[in-house]
């Protein structure tokens, strides 16, 4: 908060750090300086950073709860891309006014996801201003493991993870003011970082990227760093019953799942010789992964329809700069 109002602005620190959560290597937390942490000897840090602003990360509808809940999930879809375990947070918190029962809310979301994978809150910053929420997340990685973007390999298998463009879905329906799936709306308020999948491809992927922007563009960014291009076979793309349902033309749903964004489902590359002990790696994860295309050696992203007809997207990604949210 601004300096005149210094009491507010601790009395929601406050409810802040009783429910930051506890961890061994935590040495101190929240309410000094610095946090001071003991990363275990041979471990690299993966850090990640991702802000949210209200009306453009999210529609201005949404709950303090969900809000909580992707602020942290999209932060550890980076680390759950990188093959990282997740282990603090920080939190840099601008709110319109000190409201408690907002925060009460963003943190009830916050915290269940914060538990479920052993993250402990601790630090940040609360200031006064539009709401934004910006969270830098710390992970753990066996040095030399990291899942980068840069090792896709030529004639590759490309996977993709769960199913794709539901939360594109569900806000298209929001922006349209029309029927509304309760199912791809929760898609977009709650996305899962797939955290357990990320770990299970350390040995296994050659390269992988979390879904962000839309699997064109953030592929593309894989293919970019690789040196590489690739084929996607339109007609593999994993999709749910609802979204096909909701979305019956071909067109209109490929168009969400290629550039819709939101998904926060990971996409990576291997060796098509490792195809069963990948999906035998997945078999104890909460969704499993569907091969959708290959690494080709000429540059470039060609989508394929079923029946071999070359689809054109008229839009790669979610641009930051374009409103996407009215
Ligand atoms: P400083 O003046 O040193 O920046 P602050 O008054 O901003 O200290 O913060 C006091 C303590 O509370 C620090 O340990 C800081 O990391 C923590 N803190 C402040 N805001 C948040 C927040 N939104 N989430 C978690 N910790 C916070
Ligand atoms: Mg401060």
């Amino acid at each position: 908060m601004d300096r005149a109002t210094p009491t507010a602005e601790f009395a929601l620190i406050e409810r802040i750090r009783a429910r930051a959560g506890k961890r061994d290597d935590v040495l101190l937390g929240i309410g000094d300086d610095a946090a001071i942490l003991r990363p275990p000897a041979g471990m690299e840090l993966a850090i990640s950073c991702d802000t949210l602003v209200a009306g453009r990360h999210f529609p201005d509808d949404t709950a303090p709860a969900d809000i909580g809940w992707k602020a942290l999930a999209v932060n550890l879809s980076d680390l759950a891309a990188m093959g990282a375990q997740p282990a603090w947070a920080t939190l840099a918190l601008t709110l319109p006014e000190p409201d408690s029962d907002w925060l009460d809310g963003f943190l009830d979301g916050f915290c269940e996801l914060a538990e479920a994978h052993g993250v402990a809150l601790v630090g940040g910053d609360t200031t006064r201003g539009p709401l934004s929420v910006t969270l830098t997340v710390h992970g753990l990685l066996p040095a030399g493991t990291a899942l980068r973007r840069d090792g896709a390999g030529v004639n590759e298998d490309i996977w993709v993870t769960g199913t794709v463009g539901d939360a594109a879905g569900g806000l298209r329906q929001w922006q349209g003011g029309g029927l509304q799936s309760a199912k791809l709306r929760y898609r977009l308020d709650r996305p899962t970082p797939r955290v357990d999948i990320g770990l299970a491809l350390r040995d296994l992927a050659s390269a992988a990227i979390d879904l962000s922007d839309g699997l064109a563009a953030d592929l593309g960014h894989v293919l970019a760093r690789s040196g590489v291009g690739a084929q996607l076979d339109l007609g593999r793309l994993p999709t749910s019953r609802t979204l096909a349902e909701h979305f019956p033309d071909d067109a209109t749903r490929w168009a969400l799942q290629l550039a819709g964004g939101d998904d926060y489902e990971l996409c990576f590359t291997a060796p098509a010789a490792q195809a069963l002990a990948i999906e035998r790696a997945l078999a104890s994860c909460e969704v499993g992964a569907t091969v959708v295309g290959r690494i080709t050696r000429d540059a470039g992203l060609e989508l394929l329809q079923p029946d071999g007809e070359r689809f054109e997207l008229a839009r790669a990604g979610y641009d930051q700069f374009a409103a996407m949210l009215p």
